[in-house]
């Protein structure tokens, strides 16, 4: 009989949907489901949701379960696993200990990013950016996030807010959904096409992925909100080259289903302002779709398990690991 795999599993917890993924120890996603998730029932309810998942998915798929990476919507703790600032659609989740409460259950290490600097360690991990160095990650979907990874690593600062180019002024006048003005967000967030593209036409309740259809029909107002949008994308592309030498950007989120629409006018904006090292810069859209947080947030388990695959192929664990039974 030979041993059971070592696997490790992530966990994202977005506003709709909970995704869980299994992982092997190179990432190679094993199994994958989905549930909705409870978010009006609270913390306990989501976290017990997405818990029986993995257990459905260990029952189907075995293995020897090392760890459990979590991505989640919000202001987040890293360091202490606890959500610290969550939208108003979550019931009790702001001061949720997550990985306490996964650690207890499962009794195996458990760690915690938001959902933006998950799904960039995702893209670094298996999606459209594997194995780059400096690398900044953008999320445009009902808001813009952003994250960044710098040496091979993920930067989150003193405050966990690095990369946060989603809230940066110098982008027009608009008042943000923060409280600013003239944030990246006000130009290139789903709800502020549909905002931009409503102001200039007069028609209301359009999404940003049906003004994308209209645009790719030839309507001159949806092209106008989403050369834009890449424009000012590539303003932000621009600000991080010339600040820290970045090379590499990936772009996910809804809004960026719609590449073809963006991409021109990111090309353009990077061809009339190419940035001071002269270097060219490398923008791709993400490739993992619907995987990349709970991918990236397992990444993060394996990487902080320490888990390398050694000389003979199998899998050696560093020595020292938190353990909670
Ligand atoms: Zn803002």
């Amino acid at each position: 009989m030979t041993a059971a795999r070592e696997v490790v599993a992530g966990v994202d917890i977005g506003g709709t949907t909970t995704q869980v993924v299994l992982c092997a120890a190179d990432l190679g996603v094993l199994d994958r489901l989905d549930v909705p998730t409870p978010a009006a029932e609270g913390g306990a309810v989501m976290v017990g949701a997405a818990l029986d998942t993995l257990r459905r998915l260990l029952d189907r798929t075995p293995g020897r379960l090392l760890g459990v990476g979590v991505g989640a919507a919000g202001v987040v703790d890293a360091g202490a696993g606890r959500i610290l600032v969550a939208s108003d659609s979550f019931r009790d989740w702001a001061g949720f200990p997550v990985t306490a409460t996964v650690e207890e259950e499962l009794g195996v290490p458990a760690f915690l990013d938001n959902d933006v600097n998950a799904f960039l360690r995702g893209e670094v991990a298996r999606g459209a950016v594997a194995g780059e160095r400096y690398v900044l990650g953008m999320t445009l979907g009902t808001g813009v996030g952003g994250a960044l990874w710098l040496d091979g690593a993920l930067y989150d600062g003193p405050h966990g807010a690095a990369g946060e180019i989603g809230h940066v002024p110098g982008f027009g006048e608009l008042r943000c959904t923060c409280g600013g003005r003239g944030h990246l967000e006000t130009l290139a967030s789903g709800r502020s096409i549909a905002a931009r593209y409503a102001e200039r036409t007069g028609r209301s309740g359009a999404t940003a992925r049906l003004i994308a259809e209209r645009a790719a029909l030839g309507d001159v107002d949806a092209r106008s909100v989403y050369e834009t949008a890449g424009a000012a994308v590539a303003r932000a592309i621009l600000l991080t080259a010339g600040l820290l030498d970045v090379t590499t950007f990936v772009i996910g989120g809804g809004v960026s289903r719609a590449w073809t629409l963006l991409e021109p006018s990111i090309q353009r904006t990077l061809t009339t302002e190419p940035p001071v090292s002269g270097r060219p810069l490398t923008v791709l859209p993400a490739s993992l779709n619907a995987d990349a947080v709970a991918l990236g947030a397992a990444s993060r388990a394996r990487t902080e398990l320490g888990t390398v695959t050694g000389p003979s192929g199998g899998l050696n664990l560093n020595a020292g690991i938190p353990r909670r039974s």
